[in-house]
């Protein structure tokens, strides 16, 4: 059996819609894992059931953190919240660490999983850490657009094999304060953490990236989806 692996459903606000984009589920299918679109809910029962049905937890990208979850009042560039999403996220991923499961953060799942676990995010990178690194790149966005330092010892070096590489950056958020579980495992040029990892769970990461935009054809994307599945079988 191929390990299932639940995606968190994404919010379409003017449609008032769930919905997905492709790339996310094409990347588990071609990494071997069978992927599994979540209904979008906080009963806490349903979260109980999901958590015990799911080999791995795909956290997707969209809305911004409602700041209230880090103890913050939103600046007016903080983007507007999905509390839905954002209640789904903080019960499940507490759900799926104890049971061990494995958990893949992208975009705002690396913000989600830093502040699930204590940490917290800057609001928005031009007012509160402007630099020259371009984090939010215009479309296409299969190309790498800034480059990471991979920290050695890391899982993610080690998943990689790589001690620098290019990455396609499209976010105005970031991880500011460090979830005290978590370490990072790359740094933007600006000294901005693009990835973090849990150092004693099997496989609970998280890229500021997007992996998804660029499995089909660049090398990393496809180890750092191959090893989460890997990590759920
Ligand atoms: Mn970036």
């Amino acid at each position: 059996m191929k390990p299932a692996i639940g995606l968190i459903p994404l919010w379409d606000d003017e449609k008032q819609s769930l919905w997905m984009l492709p790339g996310y589920a094409d990347a588990l299918a071609q990494a071997g894992a069978l992927p599994v679109t979540l209904p979008l809910t906080s009963s806490e029962e349903d979260l109980r059931q999901i958590a015990t049905s799911i080999d791995g937890l795909l956290l997707t990208g969209g809305h911004d953190v409602s700041p209230r979850y880090y103890g913050e009042a939103p600046l007016p560039q903080c983007g507007t919240p999905c509390p839905a999403r954002d209640q789904m996220e903080l019960a499940l991923i507490p759900l799926m660490l104890q049971q061990h499961k494995s958990i893949l953060g992208i975009c705002r799942g690396i913000q989600m999983l830093n502040v699930a676990l204590g940490g917290t995010l800057y609001q928005d990178l031009n007012v509160q850490h402007p630099s020259a690194v371009p984090h939010r790149m215009q479309p296409p966005y299969d190309r790498a657009i800034h480059q990471v330092r991979i920290l050695p010892g890391t899982k993610l070096q080690s998943i990689l094999g790589l001690t620098e590489m290019g990455v396609n950056s499209y976010h105005h958020q970031a991880v500011h304060q460090l979830a005290p579980s978590l370490q990072a495992s790359a740094l933007s040029p600006d000294g901005l953490v693009e990835a973090v990892e849990h150092p004693t769970e099997r496989f609970v990461l998280a890229v500021q990236w997007h992996p998804e935009f660029r499995y089909k054809t660049d090398a990393p994307s496809q180890l750092l989806f191959r090893a989460f599945v890997t990590a759920c079988q």
